[in-house]
């Protein structure tokens, strides 16, 4: 499945350890990530991830544009609800076109993990 994986800055360190923690899924799955996120999780657990613009400088829009393209199966994006971002007006649209399209948003760890659990069922051994 082709994956995307963004967090704003409070919510990375959370994103980070929970790939990490489950390498050995995502390992089997193409993943696609906003800028510093992306960097994030390729330095913490090796892994494969295309890169697109940081959120704020773009990145949400270029990953919105997946969504609407039918490029991308799932969407984790942990953001932050308690601190006001630069970028709001983009992280609405990226919600929004997911629920447009029917695209599985999810925007809590525990959501991530119901996402995981349809993910071991989909990964390639
Ligand atoms: P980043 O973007 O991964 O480049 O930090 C995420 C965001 O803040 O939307």
């Amino acid at each position: 499945m082709r994956i995307a994986l963004i967090a704003h800055d409070r919510m990375k360190d959370e994103l980070v350890n929970f790939v990490d923690e489950h390498k050995h899924i995502f390992a089997g799955h193409r993943l696609v990530a906003t800028g510093t996120t992306g960097t994030r999780i390729m330095e913490r657990t090796g892994l494969k991830v295309h890169r697109l613009m940081s959120g704020p400088m773009g990145g949400d829009q270029q990953m919105g544009s997946l969504v609407a393209k039918k490029r991308l199966d799932l969407v984790i994006f942990l953001r932050d609800p308690l601190t006001p971002q630069p970028h709001e007006p983009d992280i609405s649209a990226l919600l929004r076109i997911c629920d447009v399209h029917n695209v599985p948003a999810a925007t809590n760890l525990a959501t991530a993990a119901i996402f995981l659990e349809y993910l071991k069922s989909r990964t390639k051994e």
